[in-house]
């Protein structure tokens, strides 16, 4: 795997495996890697292709009291994680080369930015607009690789790409789990042991809520009651809800996929994670 630090040498990289008539496929992540982010790389391993996964902790998408500093940094260890998985080039950009002094720009999606995540952590989603842009522009892949894991900034780059027209082709990526059902997170490390053991409640409480609501039950009584398991098991609950999959506007129409999606915080590490409420899925 080549791994770059500078824009003019990374493109120089690409134009060559391009050139080769190898079609560039981008992984963004912020490191600290584990199976789910391998789990995007074999997504994008496809014959032909010149895998480039990003790691950039990128500060604009972290509030002030956020966990900006203590984010977990393990550059070898993902190095040969990401070596392992056979992915050709990784982008590890300084944050002075993302964001010179003078950088000025913002991208902020509306609608579909603004409530959950958007509401509980404001600016949250304009940070990751703003550097997913910056990546897609540097790697200019064919196609480009998400966790449905972060299901409201999978649909907040699906409609970036859309809006501006990015000639980009964005694939959503399953959540990978471990045994227990708790989402893999690069955050997971935070949690104290027993915090862990309790943590398995955020997937579990989906699971009902969302069996619930398919065999018929009012979405209201189902939300509320994963909201009381949830606070029973040591969590606060900054929400849990019900969406539109495409908009994630509140209380789908009938005949939309619908997601349920919750943000709950243990101790001092906030967990998220979602589920499909779609007979088909
Ligand atoms: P992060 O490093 O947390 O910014 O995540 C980088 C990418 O990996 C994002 O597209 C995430 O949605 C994705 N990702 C993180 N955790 C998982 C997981 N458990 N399963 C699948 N994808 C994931």
């Amino acid at each position: 795997m080549e791994v770059y630090r500078e824009l003019a040498a990374l493109r120089e990289a690409l134009g060559a495996a391009r050139g080769d008539g190898r079609e560039v496929a981008l992984v963004p992540t912020m490191g600290a890697l584990h199976a789910g982010h391998i789990a995007l790389v074999e997504a994008a391993r496809r014959p032909g292709a010149c895998v480039v996964a990003s790691i950039f902790v990128n500060p604009k998408q972290f509030g002030a009291n956020e966990d900006l500093s203590r984010y977990p940094r393990k550059e070898m260890g993902d190095i040969t994680m990401l070596t392992d998985a056979g992915c050709d080039i990784l982008w590890l950009p300084p944050v002075e080369a993302m964001y010179p002094e003078g950088f000025a720009t913002n991208i902020s999606v509306a609608g579909v930015s603004e409530g959950l995540d958007g509401a509980a952590r404001p600016g949250h989603f304009d940070g990751v607009a703003t550097v997913v842009a910056k990546l897609f522009n540097q790697v200019r892949p064919a196609r480009a690789y998400f966790g449905e894991k972060d299901f409201q900034q999978l649909a907040v780059i699906r409609r970036m790409v859309a809006d501006l027209d990015f000639d980009i082709d964005i694939t959503g990526v399953p959540t990978q789990r471990e045994d227990d059902g708790l989402a893999l997170s690069s955050r997971n490390v935070y949690l104290l042991p027993e915090e862990r053991q309790k943590a398995v409640a955020l997937p579990r409480a989906l699971g009902v809520a969302a069996r619930a609501i398919l065999g018929g039950g009012e979405a209201a009584k189902a939300l509320a009651d994963a909201t009381a398991a949830l606070t029973a098991a040591g969590f606060a609950v900054d929400y849990v809800s019900l969406v539109d999959a495409e908009t994630l506007a509140p209380e789908p129409a009938p005949g939309r996929r619908r997601q349920l999606l919750a943000a709950a915080r243990i101790g001092h590490t906030r967990l998220i994670d979602n589920l499909s409420v779609d007979p088909l899925s």
